[in-house]
């Protein structure tokens, strides 16, 4: 069996599966099982795979069949510029969160800020992301799980980044920590409700603890704003990812807990998606 056929084969299994990406998945999936790139695999399409290969590829074909996302497969996802070993111990970085990410890193390097916290940090990509690209900053990653922890620490050390960042395993509630120049977060916000409409993917392989915001989305980014106006500086900036139907709530939150909105972050589709706040 060449290429072309198994990918033919492969592609027809998923999208009687139900998997919307079935031809590129396929690619994918293939690649990874001959360990080459995809392009080499596209531009190979008549030469044979062997039946070490075919095992092999069989094997994680059945796991996306039953929706297993692609990232926990090949056990990484592109964010902002380099590659994040992840596994379902965290959540799969989004590309909404590299908008967080940006406007983290142009405010940085505006003021003269020192101390970074990330709160909920999962596998660590948002802090590992600004570390990279200000070389003077430290920082500090909090999660309450213990094996997302381990996960970021995994990424720290392939990025070599160990010395300037922290994991730490705590729950907000109970993280004592000194001031920061820089909160940022992507808290749970899905309300528990609305979690049974997600897609298969996230439903059944993404960790709940990362995505569910209680009854209303709204009660981890409660916690987050209460207990980052005790950490953080005065004039110090609040960086949270929010999804738009929690924008207003969240704005009253940050208010209330001595924040103002700087500026508000959209993304591609004009959604509500992140908001900048500055301690008074
Ligand atoms: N900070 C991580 C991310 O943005 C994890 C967020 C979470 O688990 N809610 O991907």
């Amino acid at each position: 069996m060449n290429y072309r056929s198994i990918l033919n084969m492969a592609s027809k299994e998923l999208k009687e599966n139900s998997i919307k990406s079935f031809l590129l998945d396929s690619e994918i999936l293939l690649s990874k099982a001959l360990n080459i790139s995809r392009e080499k695999v596209l531009i190979n399409l008549e030469r044979e795979i062997n039946e070490s290969q075919i095992l092999k590829f069989i094997k994680i074909l059945e796991k996306r069949k039953k929706s297993e996302p692609i990232a926990y497969i090949l056990g990484k996802k592109e964010f902002w510029k380099t590659d994040f070993y992840v596994n379902s111990n965290v959540l799969i970085p989004r590309p909404e969160t590299e908008i967080i990410v940006e406007e983290a890193i142009k405010i940085i390097k505006n003021n003269k800020y020192y101390q970074l916290l990330d709160i909920g940090t999962g596998s660590g990509c948002i802090i590992i992301s600004m570390l990279k690209e200000i070389r003077n900053c430290k920082g500090t990653g909090i999660d309450s799980s213990l094996e997302a922890i381990k996960v970021a620490k995994t990424n720290a050390k392939i990025q070599q980044l160990e010395n300037r960042v922290k994991f730490i395993h705590s729950d907000i509630d109970n993280f004592l920590g000194y001031k920061y120049d820089m909160i940022v977060s992507n808290p749970p916000y899905i309300n528990s409700l609305n979690l049974s409409k997600l897609d298969k993917d996230v439903q059944n392989y993404e960790p709940k603890l990362a995505l569910d915001g209680g009854l209303d989305g709204i009660s981890e980014i409660k916690k987050v704003v209460k207990k980052s106006s005790k950490l953080i500086k005065k004039k110090g900036t609040l960086i949270l990812e929010i999804g738009s139907r929690q924008f207003d709530n969240s704005k009253e939150i940050l208010e209330k807990n001595g924040f103002y909105i700087q500026k508000v972050l959209k993304d591609l589709s004009k959604k509500k998606r992140g908001i900048v706040s500055i301690k008074i």
